[in-house]
């Protein structure tokens, strides 16, 4: 069966067939490095380390590109607020991102791109544009002129009054069109900046990842990924810039991630709702949160409770034991082949996670009945391509595991009831006992949370 990927682009599932039978090449938006990354940014990480995965294990060869984007406002404003330089701020949160990538097990890309060491490319491809009529320069910044592309809103499929609302957050008078986005800004005092033929200035978000996929990948690229908030105007416009510049498509396939949710809300910076990845992986085996992260596939938004990661523990649980029992056993089993096409359908259709993980499990299930060194292989094999089993890792066991959440809730709870009657005594006492037996917990306004440190 042939593979396919729903394309965001047309909005429908397609057939994946890459531009060059001989290398896949895949473009992912990476994290802007003004802090550490949460475990939203970990879901769309992730995503695009399993499609790598998978296309590898189909015999692909693959070069992933996945970008830093290392000067933004945010990196500037943070930086100020923290007395370091945007670079160093930059620097130090890049280093943590690639910690924290490998700690979740996320292979490294062939090329990571930084913004500031690409920014000759950037200012190549606005001279393009400029010559080409689809750009303008007010006062050092320079603009894309949006009316010059027709096919301008084709990925997110807006109508023109919508670009129109979404393009009047930013209102800038000196614009031509409230939809102009700028590609270059004009120095402001204290920002760091770079020469530039049209002044001192800085790159705008878009120019760079259309700047540094082509120059890795090449005019046209077979999958660029990222979350979901990114297709407008993030992806609308990286479509813009490059194949006015080229006259080709610039991605045959776009895949968008869904949201990982929190309380029903999406898990973001700005929305003060966030767990940061190396806080889950200090309280939780990497691969029950590789688990937990593709236990939705890619396109459904999936929620962050503990008890998801309870469940994840437990299925592990099963899976781990299932495969220590078999080490030892030699039979033959129908099961096995059936589990291994399931899987492979699941995962041709658009990379379905949730189904792969249905198939293995329906596996562990049969061979309580029949045990086989061709399972142990079928389920290694396929389980290492989701990253979820790690002959070195010990899963705690899951009824412990929700023994041990339900104690430290009854405690915090009685720790509440002290706080209520004011007896500090007690609460300061619960307080400090759990903190030497390595749960730290924290008093905020939406109430008392609790993590395990190492
Ligand atoms: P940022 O650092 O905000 O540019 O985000 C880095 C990557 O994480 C981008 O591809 C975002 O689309 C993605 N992302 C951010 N928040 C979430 C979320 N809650 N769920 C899934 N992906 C997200
Ligand atoms: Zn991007």
């Amino acid at each position: 069966m042939s593979m396919k990927i729903y394309n965001s682009l047309r909005r429908q599932l397609e057939d994946f067939v890459p531009l060059n039978p001989e290398q896949v090449s895949i473009y992912s938006c990476g994290p802007t490095v003004y802090d550490y990354i949460h475990m939203g940014n970990a879901r769309t990480a992730l995503v695009t380390d399993i499609i790598r995965r998978y296309l590898v294990y189909k015999g692909y060869n693959v070069k992933l590109v996945q970008n830093l984007t290392d000067i933004d406002d945010k990196i500037i404003n943070r930086a100020a607020e923290l007395g370091v330089s945007a670079k160093q701020l930059a620097h130090q949160n890049g280093e943590a991102f690639f910690e924290d990538s490998q700690r979740l097990g996320i292979q490294p890309a062939d090329v990571h791109p930084k913004a500031t060491e690409h920014i000759p490319e950037m200012i190549d491809l606005i001279q393009i544009l400029l010559d080409k009529g689809a750009a303008y320069v007010i006062d050092g910044s320079v603009y894309y002129r949006v009316n010059q592309f027709a096919e301008y809103g084709k990925l997110s499929n807006r109508k023109p009054e919508d670009l129109l609302a979404g393009a009047r957050v930013e209102i800038d008078e000196r614009k031509e069109d409230p939809r102009d986005f700028d590609m270059w800004k004009a120095v402001k005092p204290g920002e760091p900046s770079w020469e530039s033929p049209w002044g001192r200035g800085r790159p705008g978000w878009h120019i760079e990842c259309s700047a540094m996929a082509m120059k890795h990948l090449g005019e046209t690229i077979d999958i660029h990924a990222g979350g979901e908030d990114l297709q407008f105007p993030h992806h609308e416009n990286e479509i813009a810039q490059s194949e006015l510049a080229t006259g080709t498509p610039f991605a045959r396939y776009w895949m968008h991630v869904a949201f990982l949710k929190i309380d029903g809300k999406r898990m973001g910076k700005s929305e003060h709702n966030f767990i940061l990845l190396r806080d889950a992986l200090d309280n939780y085996p990497t691969e029950v949160i590789r688990h937990f992260l593709i236990s939705a596939h890619y396109r459904h938004p999936l929620d962050y409770n503990r008890e998801s990661l309870t469940k994840s523990e437990g299925a592990l649980r099963r899976l781990n034991n299932c495969l220590d029992a078999l080490k030892n056993y030699y039979e033959d089993i129908e099961a096995v082949q059936e589990m291994k096409s399931q899987f492979t359908l699941a995962m041709d259709t658009d990379f379905n996670t949730a189904q792969a993980l249905g198939a293995i499990f329906t596996l562990v299930g049969e061979v309580n009945k029949s045990l086989s060194t061709q399972a142990y292989q079928a389920l290694t094999e396929t389980c290492q391509v989701l990253g979820i089993y790690n002959t070195d890792t010990q899963i705690d066991d899951g009824d412990n595991v929700q023994q041990r959440d339900q104690m430290i809730n009854l405690l915090l709870e009685i720790r509440q009831d002290a706080r209520n009657r004011k007896d500090w005594e007690t609460s300061d006492k619960i307080r400090d006992r759990l903190k030497e037996l390595n749960i730290e917990i924290k008093d905020t306004r939406e109430g008392t949370t609790w993590k395990i440190i190492s």
